[in-house]
């Protein structure tokens, strides 16, 4: 009877495991949305206001947020997950240093024993802040880490990675173990045009490639929050959609390119647009198209210098 019984639960377990890899939920299973919080797998959820969208995880043992968007939206993530909770948050992690990621550190980070980041932030957020005036509004992260970061937290465990210069010069991947989500920060604009930092040490060739090895590594049961998405395809995806964006930064280097042999300024290439990104343009950044041409232009040409 007992072996009977550990068959039985070992096959349903194999079953579950089998369905899980096999055929991933579609992603409108982790799609309710609840206010501005939405629970995903796991304890593990988004919370979207204004600027980058938050990461949050919720267990028996801790609060944790990657991200905190700017000091009021943090307020408003800060009293959600209290009401869902009854703790702040213990730990905060920042996917990179622009301020609409940053911005409501010293909110959301107020109580947390640990802001983590790539060793890069701080700098990076000083030399943002400096410039706009904002140096005695920041809050920096007081742990960093250059390749790789990992933290038990209750039952599940945190991993971060980081494969060099990309959207900035400090990007981390955030790994969420247990729950296999995972927040990209700003290394996937989802069907949106992107924002090139040529300042903070953005690489669009490097970019690629981080795309590809976070392809790579995760599966097709990994659920992906990313920083930014058209309003259509909304901020959670699968592993194909880092390709898309891999697809687009080289749609855009490829563009460029063809446009410096031609002998055009990068005002003539921008006028071309980019053929095959239509949804790019559904509620896409401001300067769009012409703006990202503009920084892969200059990021070619200072190259070939
Ligand atoms: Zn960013």
């Amino acid at each position: 009877m007992k072996r009977r019984t550990f068959l039985s639960s070992a096959g349903t377990v194999a079953g579950l495991g089998l369905l899980a890899s096999s055929t991933p939920l579609p992603l409108s299973a982790f799609a309710r949305t609840n206010g501005l919080f939405t629970p995903i797998r796991r304890g593990v959820g988004r919370f979207e206001a204004r600027g980058g969208t938050i990461g949050w995880l919720i267990n028996d043992d801790a609060v944790v947020a990657v991200d905190s968007q700017f000091p009021e939206s943090a307020a408003e993530c800060r009293d959600g997950l209290m009401e869902r909770s009854d703790r702040t948050v213990d730990l905060l992690i920042n996917s990179h240093h622009h301020g609409d990621h940053t911005a409501g550190n010293g909110v959301l980070g107020a109580d947390a024993d640990q802001i983590v980041a790539h060793d890069n932030v701080p700098m990076l957020q000083r030399m943002q802040a400096e410039r706009r005036g904002t140096l005695d509004d920041q809050t920096f992260a007081n742990e960093t880490f250059a390749e790789s970061w990992s933290k038990d937290v209750g039952d599940e465990t945190i991993r971060l990675h980081h494969y060099g210069p990309a959207h900035t010069a400090g990007d981390a991947i955030i790994h969420f173990e247990h729950a296999d989500v995972v927040h990209m920060g700003d290394l996937v604009f989802h069907y949106r045009h992107a924002y090139i930092d040529l300042g903070a040490g953005a690489d669009t060739a490097n970019w690629m490639v981080t795309l590809e090895r976070a392809h790579d590594l995760f599966t097709d049961n990994t659920v992906f929050i990313f920083g930014h998405a058209n309003p259509v395809n909304g901020i959670l995806g699968r592993r194909e959609d880092l390709l898309v964006m891999r697809d687009y930064l080289g749609a855009l280097r490829d563009a460029v390119e063809a446009g410096i042999d031609a002998g055009m300024s990068r005002e003539e290439v921008a006028a071309k647009g980019l053929e095959g990104f239509d949804a790019h343009m559904i509620g896409g950044n401001p300067d769009g198209i012409a703006g990202n041409i503009a920084a892969v232009h200059e990021e070619m040409t200072s190259v070939q210098e």
